[in-house]
């Protein structure tokens, strides 16, 4: 029998400073490879032009050395790679699997928001891929970029979580370049996850949604799948996604308040179960104690104590 990949990733966006519900995530992908013997690498997501910021790059960094989440290689930076992701697209339009799409904001957020056939609400219906010729030629002709969608005929995809287990999804027209010409988070992390061979993804459940879209254009693209653990995501005491309202919630604010960054990965850890609430473990001891068979994080939520 072939051993299976465990290569892993972590694949942070520089628009931000990591809060603890990221270095979390952080911390488990790293477990996750680090326990099975894997690499683990680390992707920069730095496609949205707009809000990245190189300060921003290297304090993440420098916040997972210092919990002690290290990475295989130079990371990778998809601002480099964009002539891989033309690639992808072109191999795309030669398989007939892709279609401009002139729809504004208004009219996708109004087509998509009632069911249509086995697509669920808030998915594009796909207008565009319905247009006449006529009609395509009056959008054509008014200037307008159009985005380029693939055309996944409603597919549906099934798939099993590590953590969530079994899960099927139906995958819609989704975009794949936008507009103004970036190239969309799905083909970029697809691309990049077969390019560096990556074979285990772990990440926040936020994303698990977006796992059947993914799963869709890997194998369109000849990519081999992905196993994926989604993993539960920290919330602030609101019940909302984790955020700077909620208070110390990066390593700078909570050294400001006298725990340093061994005590963090302390708490990150126990957390979801992985020492005890005054346990003080190393890296190295998590990823002794760390079994991938067995871990149950638990729900979403809070950090205790926080
Ligand atoms: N770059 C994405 C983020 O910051 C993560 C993408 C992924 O893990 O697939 O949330």
């Amino acid at each position: 029998m072939s051993t299976p990949n465990r290569t892993g990733r972590f694949a942070p966006s520089p628009t931000g400073t990591l809060h603890l519900g990221n270095l979390r995530t952080a911390l488990l992908a790293w477990l996750y490879a680090r326990a099975q013997g894997a690499e683990l690498l680390l992707r920069i997501e730095d496609l949205d032009r707009g809000r990245v910021r190189e300060r921003f790059e290297v304090e993440q960094l420098a916040d997972l050395r210092a919990i002690g989440v290290d990475w295989d290689g130079e990371p990778v930076r998809q601002s480099e790679r964009t002539e891989v992701y033309e690639n992808a697209l072109r191999a795309l339009e030669e398989d007939d699997a892709l279609y401009p799409c002139w729809c504004t904001r208004a009219e996708i957020r109004e087509a998509s928001s009632a069911p249509h056939g086995p697509l669920p609400e808030g998915h594009y219906p796909g207008t565009c891929r319905r247009l006449t010729a006529a009609q395509r030629a009056e959008r054509e002709a008014s200037g307008r970029p159009p985005a380029l969608r693939v055309d996944a005929g409603a597919a549906s995809i099934a798939f099993t979580d590590r953590l969530h287990g079994e899960q099927v999804g139906v995958v819609d027209d989704f975009v794949v370049r936008r507009n103004d010409g970036a190239y969309a988070y799905n083909l970029a992390v697809v691309v990049d996850d077969g390019a560096q061979a990556v074979g285990e993804v772990v990440r926040g459940d936020d994303l698990l949604d977006s796992t059947p879209r993914q799963l869709w254009l890997a194998r369109r693209l000849g990519l081999p799948d992905v196993s994926f653990a989604h993993v539960p995501l920290v919330l602030g005491g609101d019940g909302a996604r984790l955020a700077k309202r909620h208070g110390a919630v990066t390593l700078a604010d909570r050294r400001e308040q006298g725990e340093d960054a061994a005590a963090v990965r302390a708490r990150l850890a126990a957390s979801v179960g992985l020492c005890g609430p005054d346990e003080r473990p190393s890296a190295a001891e998590l990823v002794a104690r760390f079994d991938p068979r067995a871990f149950a994080p638990g729900p979403s939520g809070p950090l205790p104590g926080l």
